[in-house]
């Protein structure tokens, strides 16, 4: 319409104008016309335009699949491998298989509304709740500052009495360890005094624990005083230190009952001499002791079946407190049928083993001096230093400087000192007119008339007098004969007799009445250590029962 107004007053520019216009015009009319024409037969309109639609389409369709089957996307995989064509339908195969993997889809926990709503408050309350760790300085719990009806204290009150235990460490003194728990000066060397009467104070095991009861302060400032004290002094004995009414202390002495009845172990040896034992709760410094001196006596490995039963008493100590302590082997013995096949019992001051016959240990041939390699052998040889042939006289070890040097087999030391060429020099006496001398040593470390045992130190290796360096010059004579020590390999055994011989096999007889596990057992109590005191509820109840 707004066309038509236009044309309308185009009308005054001419003929060719209007005639254009109202030719444009016309044809606008004939448009209007041609669209009033049209409405009546709209269905077959559309219809016309979806036939066209199908028909382009189907044509679209002819030429797309006919252009796919010239470029032969889809190829059978298993023809002609490696051909150009058969690498275009891998492309076609790895193109779809993107196309799968680009919709996978992303596996994730789906968030749940949580049951309770956390905002800032509920917050709060939570950390009042949690258990700060230390580092973040270990405070929970609400806080509140003082408000002004806090008064603050003049002085916080004490507790009336502290109890603590205190432990004798290693090479602390008494006192010391006594002011360090916080006993006064004069308190702790009043209580060291006391129980150095009852025990020498250096006797008191390290790690004996000493329970304290410290009492209330007389004035701010000083130290408590010291109310009560207990102390495991001995195995067999308590002592106890209390203030008395008058406010002395004074000590008091708990003997504790101590039964000393030895702890026999037998069973069967089985697999494992070793493991047997300990599974039969032998300790094992006392299994260890009954294989060396059995090994000593028999030969372990032949003589012992595993259906033989092994055998052994151990020292033990049981106080009524219920402590136990475990000493030395005493007896080791092995059975085979019932009947004794080995005993030995430990005898004598030095504590050696002898066989049920009364025969010690055997001590076969001697030890090495030193742990070394034999460098020269006693016999003639060209001397290092003094340049000439002479007589060896002894062996030489090589050792290194400071090795201990060890007594071969029992003796008595009949020299000790310089002795010329020979240096710093040992001379042992072992009876039988046999006697050894150790050479140059750094050290000496025994005395002229002490004893010595086999393999007991008696020096160190070193370089003294005529010597070339770090050795060990080794010599045995017979009288004053020198001898070459390798030739000599003697047996010795000690053998009781008479008394001591009579006073052994009774000893012996009395150790294997022992009972095995007897000393497991638990002290039966006295009747004083089962006293409780009575309440006096108790006495009211019992003198009912009388009526
Ligand atoms: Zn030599």
């Amino acid at each position: 319409m707004e066309q038509a107004r236009d044309v309308h007053s185009n009308d005054a520019q001419g003929a060719d104008g209007e005639s254009a216009a109202s030719a444009s015009a016309s044809a606008n009319n004939s448009g209007q016309l041609a669209e009033g024409q049209s409405n009546p037969g709209e269905g077959t309109m559309v219809l016309q335009r979806a036939e066209s639609w199908k028909d382009r389409y189907a044509q679209w369709r002819d030429n797309t699949s006919e252009q796919l089957n010239t470029l032969d996307l889809a190829p059978s995989l298993a023809e002609n491998i490696g051909s150009g064509r058969w690498f275009r339908g891998l492309g076609t195969m790895l193109a779809l298989g993107a196309v799968a993997i680009a919709f996978w889809p992303n596996f994730s926990a789906l968030e749940a509304k949580p049951a309770m709503t956390t905002d800032a408050g509920v917050r709060d309350e939570f950390r009042s709740h949690m258990i700060m760790p230390l580092a973040l300085g270990g405070d929970s719990g609400r806080q509140m500052s003082a408000g002004v009806q806090v008064i603050p204290l003049e002085s916080a009150p004490e507790r009336p009495q502290i109890e603590l235990v205190a432990t004798l460490a290693k090479g602390d003194g008494f006192s010391s360890m006594l002011r360090r728990a916080g006993v006064g000066s004069a308190d702790a060397e009043k209580v060291a005094e006391l129980v150095s009467g009852a025990v020498p104070l250096d006797e008191v095991e390290p790690g004996t624990r000493v329970d304290v009861v410290l009492g209330r302060r007389a004035e701010a400032g000083a130290p408590r005083p010291l109310d009560a004290l207990k102390i495991r002094a001995k195995f067999d004995l308590e002592l106890q230190v209390e203030r008395g009414d008058s406010g002395n202390l004074s000590l008091r002495r708990n003997p504790i009952r101590v039964d000393e009845t030895p702890l026999r172990i037998r069973g069967t040896v089985g697999q494992s001499l070793y493991r047997s034992a300990r599974a039969a709760g032998a300790p094992a410094s006392a299994v260890q002791a009954y294989i060396k001196a059995i090994d000593n006596q028999i030969d372990m490995n032949r003589e012992i079946a595993s259906s033989d039963e092994f055998d052994m008493i151990v020292s033990y100590r049981r106080a009524a407190t219920g402590e136990r302590q475990a000493g030395q082997l005493l007896y080791a013995g092995i059975d085979r049928g019932g009947e004794p096949k080995t005993q030995l019992m430990r005898w004598g001051k030095q504590g050696r083993f002898y066989e049920a016959s009364g025969v010690g240990e055997q001590r076969n041939g001697l030890v090495a001096p030193v742990p070394g390699r034999i460098t020269s052998r006693f016999g003639m040889r060209r001397h290092p230093i003094l340049g000439y042939r002479r007589m060896h006289s002894g062996m030489d070890f090589r050792a290194r400087h400071g090795t201990p040097i060890v007594a071969v087999t029992d003796g008595r030391v009949t020299s000790a000192g310089r002795a010329g060429g020979c240096g710093n020099a040992v001379r042992l006496s072992h009876g039988n007119n046999l006697s050894t001398r150790y050479c140059h040593m750094s050290r000496m470390a025994v005395r002229r008339g002490q004893n010595v045992r086999r393999g007991q130190v008696i020096g160190y290796v070193g370089s003294t007098g005529l010597s070339t360096g770090p050795h060990l010059h080794y010599e045995m004579y017979r009288g004053s004969r020198a001898i070459n020590p390798a030739s000599v390999n003697f047996v010795t055994r000690a053998q009781l007799q008479g008394r001591e011989l009579i006073e052994f096999r009774s000893a012996l007889n009395r150790i294997k009445s022992v009972e095995p596990g007897k000393a497991l057992e638990d002290l039966v109590p006295t009747r004083k250590e089962t006293e409780v005191p009575l309440r006096e509820i108790e006495k009211i109840d019992t003198a009912r029962k009388i009526s």
